[in-house]
């Protein structure tokens, strides 16, 4: 039996008598994080997600490990400063996941020369011992050869300067692997439907549902957590539902085109746009990654949907600075994620930016809500959520040990050359495989390197459930290529349905909600 065995990890939320030290509802970055925390300190720990690990905006981020360049511009100097520490722990717990890169702004005004590289040398300085590498002026010339296919038109010079990049759903299923070898029970496709409560109106546990069979579960718990992004509101008002919202979703757009718009293992950085919003032009898993927008939005889902005119703002945006424009034709997959906002709170004032520091509530019936950050930053969020869980459950004192956790799979020295890298120390295992089954050899898809032995792996030891779970945040095809992914996903569905004991009926069922999403990441 795996340490990701489903069954099991069922029966130990069956007994209706145990009571956990924490329930963390939400298995996106700042849910795993939190459980990760309080797993590693000793508390029972118990974490359900009502989709899959990463499947809200934790999967659908520009993909930096960061101090944030833009807050430093806005004076906000301690929020940066925690999170290049941050930026700098992560590289050192997973070293398989997180890449050291070089960012190149292009300077197209005289004065910027001088002006950028003054402030990432501060940039660079906040890091302290934790620096990815120091800021250097370049000239125009040594830009072109770095950017290949960077507009030359009216080019001075630029400035190069080091963060950090990674995979953000593959840190998430390291993390809740990592979760499990700490002693706490994860579990995906369960949702939460109700709090509850006792007679003083404190919430003493949780009702949940497993998507998967529809059977009920009601869990007792010290402390209960809400870590569910944008989907906050919801789990405050199921404990007082009264309460006025608190967020309203502003979306963020991205989209994947070709490596060859710009041939070049470092990243493209626009501090301003016309609108006022850094671009990022990111070389990921052999494509570019190009974006975000921030457009406030009404309504909040699990599958966002890009606007027409976010999607030409990137495309126009880019044109400007890519000697080649790629056009609708080229984008291979678009997603869209959610940041939350502050709702207006009361009728006549406008939303704000929730401070990109966290935040952390605590509700008068004991809910911790944590909202706010970001990927960077997860485990400091874990961090204060935990000791604020100790204050309200009364747990007993334990201090944080994730600062120097190795996260699952970790690694050093792991070969970005190697389609397999992101398995780090997995690598070999998922390799193995072949042994079993030399089929499992195969290509997935013959334009790309990935193999079936992944798919088996990724349903053993990485619990993915759904042909999505596997092509969207196992491998990250969908994102990456949403016309492969759909093209994959038969013979996806074909291996899952094998490995999991499934019926023909579930995987025509799979296949069709596969093709029926991919299509909404296709323009
Ligand atoms: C466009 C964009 C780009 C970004 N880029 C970066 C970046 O480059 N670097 C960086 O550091 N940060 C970045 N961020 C920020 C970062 O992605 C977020 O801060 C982080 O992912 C938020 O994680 P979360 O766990 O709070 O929310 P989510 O990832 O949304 O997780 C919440 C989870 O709760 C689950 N849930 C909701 N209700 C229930 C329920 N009733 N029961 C069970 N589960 C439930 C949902 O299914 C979801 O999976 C970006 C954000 C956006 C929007």
């Amino acid at each position: 039996m795996t340490l990701t065995d489903r069954t099991r990890l069922i029966q130990s939320i069956s007994d209706p008598e145990k009571v956990w030290d924490i329930i963390i509802v939400g298995g996106g970055a700042t849910g795993l994080g939190t459980a990760l925390d309080a797993a590693s300190r000793g508390y029972q720990t118990l974490l359900l997600e009502q989709a899959d690990f990463a499947k809200g905006t934790s999967s659908r981020s520009t993909k930096l490990v960061h101090g944030g360049v833009r807050y430093l511009a806005q004076g906000n100097i301690g929020l940066v400063r925690e999170a290049l520490y941050e930026r700098g722990l992560l590289l050192k717990n997973a070293p398989h996941l997180v890449k050291n890169l070089s960012f190149v702004i292009p300077n197209y005004r005289w004065w910027e020369g001088m002006f950028y590289t003054i402030g990432l040398s501060i940039y660079d300085l906040l890091a302290g011992k934790l620096s990815f590498g120091r800021t250097k002026h370049i000239s125009k010339k040594q830009v072109l050869a770095d950017l290949p296919g960077i507009n030359p038109k009216g080019l001075y010079g630029g400035v190069i300067y080091r963060d950090g990049q990674f995979d953000d759903s593959r840190l998430a299923v390291n993390l809740a692997q990592t979760c499990l070898e700490q002693g706490a029970t994860v579990l995906n496709y369960f949702r939460v439907m109700g709090l509850v409560k006792n007679d003083k109106q404190k919430i003493t546990g949780v009702n949940a549902v497993d998507i998967e069979t529809g059977l009920a579960y009601q869990i007792k718990a010290k402390v209960v957590g809400n870590a569910t992004g944008v989907f906050v509101d919801e789990l405050l008002q199921m404990a007082k539902p009264e309460d006025r919202p608190l967020v309203r979703p502003s979306q963020g757009v991205h989209v994947v085109i070709e490596h060859s718009f710009m041939l070049s293992d470092e990243a493209l950085m626009i501090p301003k746009t016309s609108d006022g919003r850094v671009l990022f032009v990111v070389p990921w898993h052999d494509k570019l990654v190009v974006g975000t927008t921030d457009t406030p939005i009404n309504s909040h889902s699990l599958e966002p949907v890009a606007l027409e005119a976010e999607i030409d703002f990137i495309l126009n945006t880019a044109a400007k600075y890519l000697t080649k424009a790629p056009t609708r034709k080229d984008v291979l997959s678009v997603f869209a994620g959610l940041r939350p906002l502050a709702a207006p709170q009361n009728d006549s004032s406008k939303t704000k930016e929730i401070s990109r520091s966290h935040k952390l509530l605590v509700s008068p019936s004991g809910l911790i809500t944590m909202i706010g950050g970001k990927w960077t930053t997860y485990r400091k969020m874990g961090e204060d959520a935990v000791d604020k869980a100790i204050e309200v459950g009364r747990l007993k004192s334990e201090i944080t040990k994730t600062k120097d956790l190795a996260i699952h799979g970790s690694k050093q020295g792991v070969d970005w050359n190697n389609q397999l890298y992101f398995y780090g120390s997995d690598r070999d295992a998922v390799l193995a495989l072949v042994n079993e089954n030399p089929d499992w050899g195969r290509k997935l898809h013959p334009k790309y390197d990935y193999l079936q032995a992944e798919v088996i792996w990724a349903v053993r030891q990485e619990m993915a459930r759904t042909v999505e779970d596997v092509l969207a945040r196992r491998i990250r095809l969908l994102f990456l290529d949403a016309r492969a992914a759909i093209e994959t996903a038969p013979v996806v569905a074909t291996l899952m349905t094998a490995e999991l004991g499934k019926s023909d009926a579930w995987r025509k069922d799979q296949l069709a909600a596969f093709t029926d999403l991919a299509n909404k990441y296709l323009l």
